[in-house]
Order: structure tokens, then C-alpha cells, then sequence
């Protein structure tokens, strides 16, 4: 069997601590993939710490194993991850979180499986999100169970970005070029097999995760934004319900004047229903802003990230 090469895209964002842990992570299991050289692409997203200076370090140590990417500001994971494919030139390539919470021992199972059972993806999944806040496990099992409701790509709970791809699904990955990328639903979008292996949660190596609630909470709307058209619909579909039930109240109004000559009281309750409608309305109105807001960026055809470094072209 002749070598293959193995990718490994590798987003670092203020990581300086972890990096080298992963690195001896990754290496520690390199036996056991047979028949398989690895390339490394770290990914510098614009840190504010040394990272940049340790991956400078490493790819001078290893030039035939590491590459690096460095952007001209923090352009976010997505974007990194972008990047790296782009210039991932492995047979396979396998995105990873540089802080070990996607165990590298699973490589060698992963690989085995697009090898020697002709999946085209593996995929992570963990089971438990032990050392996380419960409010911030709620919040992403509920985000799951939406999503898959209003969308018709599918979303796997607890299902992270760690996957290992073969060329062809790379390939695919990278033929969709939107700016606004939520990764889950374009590995999810292109198809192609997909095995999903389970594992237990693992808490970060080093450092800090870079995500409050609130960024959580972002993010993922944004996310449904991009994968799914049904707030747009929930907009008509509130109008017309509060419209139906005008008419309603309409005819009501009319019945009682005639019969009953109803001296009419209550602007309260009049008061009351304008702040309703017109709220009803800013907030349909606010859901359209949000989809506009994202084909005007879409439109623009920005570039998806700036490199300002790598490791061909050191700056002096
Ligand atoms: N990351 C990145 N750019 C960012 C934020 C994060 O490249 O703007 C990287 C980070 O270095 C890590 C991965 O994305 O390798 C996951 O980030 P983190 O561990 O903070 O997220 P969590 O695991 O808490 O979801
Ligand atoms: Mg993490």
C-alpha cells in the first residue's frame, strides 16, 4: 500500500499553551496510523497572545510536517477552518480543536473506517457535556431540536466539528463559498456517508474557550438564518393569525353595537392592541432586516478571511 497523506486543519485562537500539547498528542498516536504521513495546518485567527510566535518556532522544527496560515485579524473559526481546507493538500484531511476536547485518539478508528468501509466522512459526536454550565448545555440541546424542525439539512446533537474527510468531500466543502459559513451545516449539507463516533465530553487542556452564552446565542441564530427560511414564513403566518383574529373581533364589535347599542369604553384595552400589532410588526419586520442583512454581506463577495502570514512568506 503505497503513503497517504493525512490533513490536519487546526483553528488556533489565542493558544499558545495548547498548541504544544496537541501537537505531542497527535504525535503520541502517529504509530498506530499506518501507511500515513500527516500534515499539519495550524490556522492563527488572529490571536493577541504568542501563538503566532510558537507556531513560527514549530514550523521551523518541522518544516516537512508543519504549515501555517496567520490571518490579518480575528476572522473567527469558520473562517479558519476555510482556510486550512483550502490549503490542506492530504489525500484525507480532519478538522480539530487545537485544546484536546477532540481526542486525536480516535484518528486511527476514523481513518480505518473511510479506508477500509467506504464511508466518505466520520464525524464526532459526545454524549455528555460534563464541565459545562447546565444553562449552556440546555440552551445547545434546545438550539438542536429547533434547528432540526425548521430545517432540512440535519443537525446532530452534540455533534462537533471534528471530522475526518476524504478529498472528495473536502472538494465539496469548498465549492460553497458563502461569507456567512455555519460549518455543522455545510458538512452536513454536501451529504456524502457519514459515520458518527461517540465519545466523552473532555474539558480543554489549557486556556480559555473563546464562546459566553450570550456569543452561543449569536451564533446560533445566525445559524438558523443561514440554513433555514422558516422565520421568514413564521412572519406571514403571525400576520395573517393576527389579521384573522381582527376580523374576528371586527364582526363581534359589529353584532353588539347593532344589537345591543353598546356604548363603547376601554381605550386601555385599544392601547394595548396597537402596541401589540406594531410590535408584532418590528419584530416580522426585524426578521426580514436579518435575512436582507445577510444577502447584502453575501452580495459584497468579501473575502472569507486575509492572510497576512505563512510559513512560505515569513515577515521580517
Ligand atoms: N477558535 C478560532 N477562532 C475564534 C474562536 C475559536 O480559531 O474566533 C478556535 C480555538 O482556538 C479552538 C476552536 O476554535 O481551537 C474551538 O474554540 P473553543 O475551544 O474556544 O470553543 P469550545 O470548545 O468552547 O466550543
Ligand atoms: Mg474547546
Amino acid at each position: 500500500m503505497e503513503m497517504e497523506k493525512l490533513s490536519l486543519v487546526v483553528p488556533c485562537y489565542n493558544e499558545e499553551q495548547s498548541i504544544p500539547l496537541f501537537f505531542a498528542a497527535v504525535e503520541k498516536i502517529r504509530t498506530a496510523l499506518t501507511n500515513t504521513t500527516i500534515e499539519y495546518i495550524f490556522v492563527n485567527d488572529g490571536s493577541r497572545d504568542h501563538t503566532l510566535t510558537v507556531l513560527r518556532e514549530m514550523a521551523k522544527d518541522y518544516p516537512d510536517s508543519i504549515r501555517y496560515l496567520s490571518f490579518s485579524r480575528n476572522f473567527g473559526k469558520e473562517a479558519a477552518l476555510y482556510a486550512g481546507l483550502e490549503h490542506a493538500t492530504g489525500d484525507y484531511v480532519a478538522v480539530m480543536d487545537v485544546d484536546l476536547q477532540d481526542p486525536p485518539e480516535l484518528l486511527p478508528q476514523m481513518l480505518h473506517l473511510i479506508r477500509d468501509e467506504s464511508y466518505d466522512c466520520v464525524g464526532t459526536r459526545r454524549i455528555n457535556r460534563t464541565g459545562e454550565p447546565p444553562i449552556r448545555s440546555f440552551l445547545a440541546k434546545e438550539f438542536y431540536r429547533v434547528m432540526n424542525r425548521i430545517s432540512d439539512v440535519k443537525f446532530v446533537d452534540g455533534a462537533r466539528d471534528y471530522r475526518l474527510m476524504t478529498r472528495q468531500m473536502v472538494d465539496a466543502v469548498l465549492s460553497m463559498t458563502e461569507v456567512n459559513r455555519f460549518s455543522k451545516g455545510i458538512f452536513s449539507w454536501v451529504g456524502f456517508d457519514t459515520k458518527y463516533l461517540e465519545f466523552e465530553n473532555k474539558e480543554r487542556v489549557a486556556g480559555k474557550s473563546s464562546w459566553s452564552v450570550w456569543s452561543l446565542f449569536k451564533y446560533s441564530l445566525d445559524a438558523i438564518v443561514d440554513f433555514s427560511d422558516i422565520p421568514l414564513a413564521l412572519a406571514s403566518f403571525v400576520g395573517l393569525a393576527s389579521f384573522i383574529i381582527a376580523v374576528f373581533f371586527m364582526i363581534v364589535i359589529v353584532i353588539r353595537t347593532v344589537l345591543f347599542d353598546d356604548p363603547t369604553a376601554g381605550w386601555p384595552s385599544l392601547v394595548t392592541i396597537i402596541l401589540a400589532i406594531g410590535g408584532l410588526q418590528l419584530f416580522c419586520l426585524g426578521i426580514v432586516g436579518k435575512y436582507l442583512g445577510k444577502t447584502y454581506l453575501e452580495t459584497k463577495k468579501r473575502p472569507i478571511y486575509i492572510l497576512k502570514e505563512t510559513d512560505k512568506k515569513q515577515k521580517k
